[in-house]
């Protein structure tokens, strides 16, 4: 018999959308396995604050479809420090809180991992981040809702760029992954694709258009914010030297691909694991990310799961791919 009795939920980093049908599942399986459930406001912010609030039934009702999260998240500077974190702690055993589930991305783990390693304190976690950069998990909660999102915004740049023969630049979200990109890019049927993994440079871009189909009017060139050729604007003013003919225009999608209702894809694995992470805990789970890969539903340990490199996702293949299909 497990010894909890009391799960805190929280979300933390960026909001993704399926976030809060995560946080239904957590508090509804709780309560089928007759538990608890706090939820716990803005993150690790809130757990240093003692931000606690009970959760029902009814306090998850109505949310599976709302992107966000009703629970807040925040970036909490203060869960860096030793301090920081022993107030965490504090709270916790006052409340009586027993187990946590944390939904976010490899910032929210790294934490999660320092504080389980301190406190001796069990953990799992929900991959939950639009940017899909997490090992043990095919796809993160959001991702598929923010790349439907930004194939439906570049779906409708196409008709202008299609009514006006004109090049756009299309810039997306990805710092550090330009999965969001690629995908979303092969999906729009992109002229082309430039992702830091790539390093693309811009005389190679500059190549494939002179090279391209001059009866090709219109184009789509899809810019990972992160890329080495530093953005879309970057892009833009070079190709404007090169193509002055060109009616060149940039679109930087920005926060609209976060928000949004999730898709039915990201309802169904934020509830799956949300069901998963509070059975994990009364397994005897700790310091893991709940994950489903070839529809199994796996726990990582933390460590294994924020290692940044999802290599399987953006290999040569992939790239070949694009560039076929670009022609
Ligand atoms: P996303 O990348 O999708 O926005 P994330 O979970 O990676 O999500 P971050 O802002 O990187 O978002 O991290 C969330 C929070 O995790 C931070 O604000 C901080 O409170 C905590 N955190 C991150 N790194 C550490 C660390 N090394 N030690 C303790 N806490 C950390």
């Amino acid at each position: 018999m497990s010894k909890i009795k009391n799960i805190g939920v929280l979300t933390s980093g960026g909001d993704a959308p399926g976030m809060n049908a995560a946080i239904r599942a957590v508090v509804r399986a709780s309560l089928y396995h007759e538990l608890k459930v706090t939820g716990i406001l803005r993150g690790y912010d809130g757990l240093i604050n003692a931000d606690f609030i009970p959760m029902d039934g009814k306090s998850v009702a109505n949310i599976i479809q709302r992107g966000g999260t009703v629970l807040k998240t925040a970036r909490c500077d203060a869960f860096r420090t030793k301090e920081g974190r022993a107030k965490a702690y504090d709270n916790l055993k006052k409340s009586e809180i027993d187990a946590l589930v944390v939904i976010g991305g490899d910032g929210t783990f790294t934490g999660a991992n320092v504080f389980a390693q301190e406190y001796d304190f069990p953990i799992v976690g929900l991959p939950g981040t639009i940017d899909n950069d997490l090992m043990g998990t095919d796809l993160t909660i959001g991702y598929d809702t923010a790349i439907n999102t930004v194939v439906n915004a570049v779906d409708r740049i196409r008709d202008t760029a299609e009514s006006h023969d004109r090049l756009f630049i299309v810039e997306v979200m990805g710092r550090d992954s330009g999965l969001i990109a690629l995908r979303s890019g092969i999906g729009v049927g992109a002229e082309a694709i430039m992702i830091p993994e790539a390093k693309t440079a811009v005389s190679d871009l500059i190549k494939r258009i002179e090279n391209g189909r001059k009866d090709k009017a219109s184009k789509i060139i899809v810019v990972a914010e992160g890329d080495e050729a530093g953005g879309a604007y970057n892009v833009g003013k070079a190709l404007e030297k090169k193509f002055p003919n060109y009616d060149i225009r940039i679109s930087v999608l920005g926060h609209i691909q976060r928000g949004g209702k999730p898709t039915c894809m990201d309802r169904v694995l934020a509830s799956r694991l949300g069901v998963a992470a509070v059975e994990g805990l009364l397994e005897g789970k700790a310091g893991v990310m709940a994950g489903q890969v070839n529809k199994e539903i796996i726990f990582t340990p933390f460590a294994g799961a924020i290692k940044h490199i999802n290599a399987e996702q953006i290999t040569p293949a992939w790239l070949k791919l694009a560039e076929i299909l670009s022609m």
